[in-house]
């Protein structure tokens, strides 16, 4: 089953205007004439008006890094899927372990995030992973499995048709510790394993990407792997040559 590779970058609450610019016109042009994989830019939302300008006209997508439940209304400070739709978004990180761990973010409200963003038309990036503890507690599989069960049970298995999931080891966000190829070749197969159970066809077309401590030197033995189908990439995405490392290295599976 053939699946475009996808790598969105993650600014997380990192970029100023002038910093963006350069940042895009020096990825634009280390990307230029190389085949590149599906990539998305997600900025903080402020300044998500700003990069739809300075995407126009490039094979750069808009992503946002969040998204609120409720479409309007009295909720102060956040923002609706049909507003990112406005700006020309066209996926959303959702259940992001910073969304999950700081701001107490639950299955139950990541996956009416999840609901959300389809309703707008946008492809939600669902991220899950376990903690620290968790994999040395041997509860890895566990803890993965009812993050994907507990969104699958509320939207249904339909809904993964337009979607991706990241699995992003929360021990390898940020931190330079990257999860062994093996490590996440064998949570991916689980992952998809899991949406296979009610449909392989969905299943088969599902990008299941790989997040935490992704660069230029790890991405080519991670993409390698036969259920790594991109990258969900934070620190090294704020860096034009490396993002374009990464994704030159995740281009060639999609070319094989
Ligand atoms: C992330 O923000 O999702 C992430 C994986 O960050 P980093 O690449 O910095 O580990």
């Amino acid at each position: 089953m053939e699946r475009r590779v996808l790598v969105a970058a993650n600014w997380k609450m990192h970029g100023q205007r002038l910093q963006n610019s350069a940042l895009i016109s020096a990825l634009l042009a280390s990307l230029a004439r190389v085949d590149i994989p599906e990539i998305v830019i997600c900025p903080p939302g402020i300044y998500l008006p700003q990069l739809q300008t300075e995407l126009e006209n490039t094979e750069l997508i808009l992503g946002a890094q969040n998204l609120f439940t409720q479409e309007k209304g009295a909720y102060t400070g956040e923002i609706s899927a049909p507003m990112l739709a406005d700006y020309g978004c066209r996926y959303v990180i959702v259940g992001h372990s910073e969304r999950r761990c700081l701001f107490g973010e639950d299955d139950e409200l990541i996956a009416d995030k999840f609901v959300a963003a389809q309703s707008s038309g946008l492809a939600p990036i669902l991220c899950v992973g376990e903690s620290k503890e968790q994999r040395e507690s041997g509860l890895t599989e566990n803890i993965v499995t009812a993050q994907v069960a507990k969104v699958l049970q509320k939207v249904g298995v339909g809904a993964f048709a337009n979607a991706v999931i990241a699995y992003e080891p929360v021990w390898a966000i940020g931190t330079g510790i990257t999860a062994s190829p093996e490590q996440a070749q064998s949570v991916h197969e689980l992952i998809r394993a899991t949406i296979a159970r009610q449909d392989e066809s969905i299943a088969g077309q599902l990008r299941v990407i790989y997040g935490g401590s992704v660069n230029a030197a790890n991405a080519s033995e991670l993409i390698a792997q036969p259920d790594v189908d991109g990258a969900l990439v934070g620190g090294a995405s704020l860096v034009a040559e490396d993002f374009a490392s990464i994704c030159r290295s995740m281009s060639k599976k999609a070319n094989a």
